[in-house]
């Protein structure tokens, strides 16, 4: 029915998962402070609503959304708001956030209501639990999921795709999240299913996870409309156009969206939110955060509490290992070095890595020796090395007339060159600097 071809380009860095994918998700207990920064999401940062000084449940909203494109937040533990400020995001810049000190009681602004079967709810009413639950897209996107889930009516949607590959190398959130809470997966999937109208729906998993696999297909054996495609194994497969391509044939236009093929991708870990949203309203307040690397004294998978600090989490992990060196929010391909182990976890954080002194200095850069590799591998068809080159040089137009903006920042043109180049670096900086003149001129 469906062809299943793979994409262009792609790597193979080392999946180096063996560290946790056996590792069952642990809680970790909330921490003394909570820190809910209000830029979560793509779109407008949720309104502050509390002040410092202010009573708050869990579960209770503290920033309300502001606009269609926006989500709300959440307290994600009971207390008093100790600061509305500034803080350091793990994007890198200061944000404004809000701070809460845990009572250590976890009070909930209201009891979970009694689970509601989906038969009895109306499309409009799914989508608004969605939106004030604060989902925005687990895998790292963050875009508020009630947008995506409202295409516009010239772009009918007729496959939805959960996207359970989890190829960036060490994170295994994703994959223990599939063993350990397959039926509110699909549950969460069969909602958004249902508010499209949608009759196909296809789980994506990367083969290296046969036992995610295993558990999924036996829990859809039933379920016509719903179908498990394992994955080839290459990097980065859960990439959204990546994925569309490879399950249904269907290739993204240049500059266009998924809708604009008849698709939506959305991760495991948004569904099972979807599932608790629609089905007990409750809103976004955890996550599955997978913590490791060499610079980690006890990897695990953890159940985190949204606006837990890295430092507490690493140190239910056992702390840092003597040689620990580079910290970074997400994977070794596309994640974020961050300059404090005091910045939270966010809607977005899929893991939390450590490296040792040795992996972290392996790059040291040098001149381009025009070998291409990083055209062979780059999976959306650029020419990496001559758009790094323009930014470098501030022609940042001419980068752009190269698909400067097309980059899905996978960083394969990166691991893949032999001079070291920081490719990526490079057109995160030239995305950075056009929109930046975009906003000027508007
Ligand atoms: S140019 Fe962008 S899309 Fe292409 S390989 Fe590099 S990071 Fe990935
Ligand atoms: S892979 Fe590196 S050295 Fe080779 S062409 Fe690309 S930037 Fe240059």
């Amino acid at each position: 029915m469906f062809k299943t071809n793979s994409f262009r380009g792609g790597t193979h860095p080392p999946e180096d998962k063996s560290r946790t994918e056996h590792l069952p998700i642990e809680n970790v207990p909330i921490p003394e402070k909570i820190l809910i920064p209000l830029q979560q999401h793509i779109g407008a940062p949720a309104e502050p609503v509390v002040e410092k000084g202010a009573g708050v449940k869990t579960g209770q909203v503290i920033a309300k959304s502001n606009g269609f494109i926006s989500i709300p937040a959440h307290a994600t533990c009971s207390g008093t708001v100790t600061a509305v400020d500034l803080f350091t995001h793990p994007l890198g810049n200061r944000m404004l956030a809000i701070e809460i000190e845990n009572d250590g009681k976890d009070e909930w602004e209201q009891k979970q209501s009694r689970a509601l079967s989906i038969r009895s709810l109306k499309k409009d009413e799914m989508l608004k639990r969605i939106q004030e639950a604060g989902i925005a897209g687990m895998g790292g996107a963050a875009f508020p999921t009630h947008v995506k889930l409202s295409p516009p009516e010239d772009k009918p949607v007729d496959i939805i795709l959960l996207n359970g590959a989890e190829c960036e190398p060490c994170l295994t959130a994703d994959h223990r999240l599939m063993l350990e809470q397959p039926d509110l997966i699909i549950q969460g999937m069969r909602i958004m299913m249902k508010i499209l109208g949608v009759k196909t729906g296809i789980i994506g998993i990367e083969r290296n996870k046969p036992d995610a696999i295993d558990t999924i297909t036996e829990r859809v054996r039933k379920v016509k409309s719903i179908r498990v495609l394992p994955l080839k194994v290459k990097y980065p497969q859960g990439a959204e156009k990546q994925l569309i391509k490879a399950a249904t044939g269907r290739e993204v236009p240049c500059g266009g969206l998924p809708m604009d093929v008849g698709c939506l991708v959305h991760n495991v870990g948004t569904a099972l939110a979807v599932a608790e949203a629609v089905s007990v309203k409750k809103p976004l307040i955890e996550r599955i955060v997978t913590v490791t690397g060499n610079g980690i004294a006890k990897p695990k998978n953890c159940r985190v509490r949204i606006g837990t600090s890295f430092r507490h989490i690493i140190e239910f992990c056992g702390g840092y290992t003597a040689n620990a060196s580079k910290l970074i929010s997400g994977g070794p391909m596309m994640g974020i070095a961050q300059v404090t182990d005091a910045v939270p976890v966010i809607k977005g954080t899929s893991g939390i890595l450590v490296l040792d002194r040795k992996q972290a200095f392996l790059r040291k850069e040098n001149p381009c020796i025009g070998c291409a590799r990083c055209v062979d591998v780059c999976p959306m068809n650029l020419v990496p090395n001559r758009i790094a080159a323009f930014v470098e040089y501030q022609k940042i137009d001419k980068a752009r007339r190269l698909g400067l903006i097309d980059c899905i920042e996978c960083g394969s043109c990166s691991y893949i060159c032999p001079a070291k180049r920081n490719l990526v670096h490079y057109i995160k900086l030239g995305k950075a600097v056009w929109n930046k003149t975009q906003k000027k001129a508007q």
